[in-house]
């Protein structure tokens, strides 16, 4: 209902639009503000129209985006179409899309970044990927969800969360390419699938010369397992939860036996990364300065090979990513805001 109302608000206003004004309609003032349950068993259809109206109900508990709710029209115009085109039906890119704006719908972004999102989550469109590594993403995709101690990572972040059990079955995560002109999205996730960014990983393997195929794939190899990765444990978390709606600082909030003495500050995913890589890693930044990528790929495969390894930073010489990153299912750095 709340998109519904959204569209026709859109429609009567003239060059800005106050999301003050808008959450003051009946509509919104006759319930209570709460974030909403999304089943993550239900059937897609129902699913997706759910979330095209949690986009709404989360906006308006969400006080960094309610504390600057004024946007101007032509900011929010792709994203009052993207909307409107999805009153009855929708295709795969704009569930991608709508996947995207619900977890933007909880983030602590500013309001630059709600703009950019806004305006620029319509440019997503599904790909078929790097032609070059099709064939070794699909190989590792599996070899790392198979992974006995990548399966253990996730489900020990799912406990250490949730204080649940995780019971999210690896076997049925796919995971899909996109270009977008969201700079510094690497990724998302979806229901039962991740989404991955070709611009974000291509970036500085692109930049590699051809005769160095066997560093670019080593390097792509790297950037994909962190990237899948973090982006499975939402997707695990999210269904061990039944709740496609969850953000991990408040599951972590309601539970009871975690570890309060941590800081509040909690994003699933990278908890995920650090227990592989014991940091952030900014693979990137590396590449551009320079890095030991032997040593990283020989610990990568001798991990998938399912040796007891431990990576140790000093001997990788990477640079660690220092950016905060946004609480929510997104991997995302802006590196640098472009709004097109
Ligand atoms: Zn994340």
């Amino acid at each position: 209902m709340s998109a519904n109302k959204f569209v026709k608000f859109f429609e009567s206003s003239t060059n800005e639009i106050s999301f003050e004004d808008f959450f003051k309609l009946d509509f919104f003032t006759n319930s209570t503000p709460e974030k909403s349950v999304i089943k993550y068993s239900g059937e897609t259809k129902s699913v997706m129209k759910q979330i095209r109206n949690a986009i709404f109900s989360n906006l308006r508990i969400n006080e960094f985006f309610t504390k600057r709710p004024l946007y101007e029209n032509q900011d929010i115009g792709p994203f009052y179409q993207l909307i409107r085109d999805t009153t009855n039906d929708f295709n795969d890119n704009q569930k991608a899309q709508l996947i995207l704006l619900l977890h933007l719908s909880k983030s602590n972004a500013d309001m630059d970044i709600f703009r950019t999102f806004f305006h620029s989550t319509c440019t997503i469109k599904i790909t078929n990927g790097m032609d070059q590594f099709n064939q070794e993403a699909k190989t590792l995709f599996s070899r790392l969800l198979e992974n006995d101690r990548i399966q253990m990572i996730i489900k020990d972040v799912v406990k250490e969360i949730s204080g649940s059990n995780s019971n999210g079955e690896f076997n049925s995560i796919k995971f899909t390419y996109y270009r977008s002109n969201i700079v510094g999205l690497k990724g998302f996730a979806g229901i039962n699938k991740i989404y991955i960014s070709v611009n974000e990983l291509d970036r500085k393997i692109g930049e590699l010369n051809d005769n160095n195929l066997s560093k670019k794939i080593d390097l792509f190899k790297l950037k994909f397992t962190a990237l899948v990765l973090h982006e499975c444990t939402h997707v695990i978390l999210r269904s061990s939860l039944d709740d496609f709606n969850i953000s991990s600082p408040k599951v972590l909030e309601e539970n009871k036996n975690a570890k309060k003495d941590r800081s509040s500050y909690v994003e699933a995913g990278i908890l995920s990364v650090k227990k592989l890589f014991n940091a952030v890693i900014d693979w990137d930044e590396s590449a551009e300065k320079g890095f030991n990528l032997d040593y990283c790929s020989e610990f990568l495969e001798k991990f998938l090979n399912n040796e007891q390894v431990e990576f140790d930073l000093n001997k990788a010489d990477v640079v660690i990513s220092t950016r905060v990153p946004l609480l929510m299912a997104v991997d995302y750095s802006p590196v640098e805001i472009d709004c097109f």
